[in-house]
């Protein structure tokens, strides 16, 4: 439950800080000359008050991720990350994940499809505009080789998808820099979170064999 009002036995308020660091070292990698690459931290706590209705209602105020403009010029800087410091840390590394991906040239691009999904119906409708050949050398390490396969076929049906297994990729990245290497729980948490992602249609169109190997494999891919 993201919603918790006291703390996870690996919390955020431990590991905000390292975690974040590690981000903005993983972008500097990817990305060496991104000019996107600050995060702001908004911490959210349930009171005793919050009523469940608003809790599912705000559930991204505890994990969350949002683009960041400057607010004078409206320029893309970087990332606001939403979270209730009481989560598992688990929590705020999948959120920071987000960030990094939004670092990298394709990661940017499938936030963008996110965003603005009349976008990717137009460039599907285009017949492949953007080309799987140019998609696959396009792919940095930040973007995981292990999931380009899924990624690729799946960029036009659902760029939420992609988007949500990168930033799963990359949080457990930075939790393994960070020296807080992903527990099987913390692993199976994120699959979780993702599966929920998977809309009925998608799930028919995927079949259940693939569904099935991907729940079990989602997380073991990665080896991080
Ligand atoms: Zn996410």
């Amino acid at each position: 439950m993201i919603a918790r009002k006291t703390p996870a036995k690996y919390s955020s308020i431990d590991s905000a800080e390292q975690l974040g660091i590690a981000a903005t070292n993983r972008v500097d990698q990817l990305s060496p000359n991104s000019d996107r690459n600050n995060i702001r931290l908004n911490q959210n706590v349930p009171t005793d008050d919050t009523s469940f209705i608003e809790q599912v209602k705000n559930s991204n105020l505890y994990a969350g991720h949002s683009r960041a403009n400057d607010p004078t010029t409206g320029k893309h800087i970087g990332s606001t990350i939403h979270i209730n410091p009481n989560n598992s840390r688990e929590y705020i590394a999948h959120e920071l994940g987000h960030h990094i991906t939004d670092n990298t040239e394709i990661g940017h691009m499938v936030r963008n499809l996110r965003n603005n999904p009349k976008l990717a119906i137009a460039l599907a409708a285009a017949g492949g505009g953007l080309g799987i050949p140019f998609v696959q050398s396009a792919l940095q390490e930040g973007d995981d080789d292990a999931v380009a396969g899924m990624a690729i076929s799946a960029l036009m049906a659902s760029p939420v998808l992609v988007d949500e297994a990168l930033a799963t990729k990359n949080g457990l990245a930075i939790m393994k820099d960070a020296g807080m290497k992903a527990t099987p729980g913390q692993r199976a948490r994120l699959a979780g979170g993702y599966l929920s992602y998977l809309s009925a249609p998608i799930m028919a169109g995927l079949g259940g064999n693939f569904l099935g190997n991907y729940a079990d494999d989602y997380t073991a891919v990665y080896d991080l």
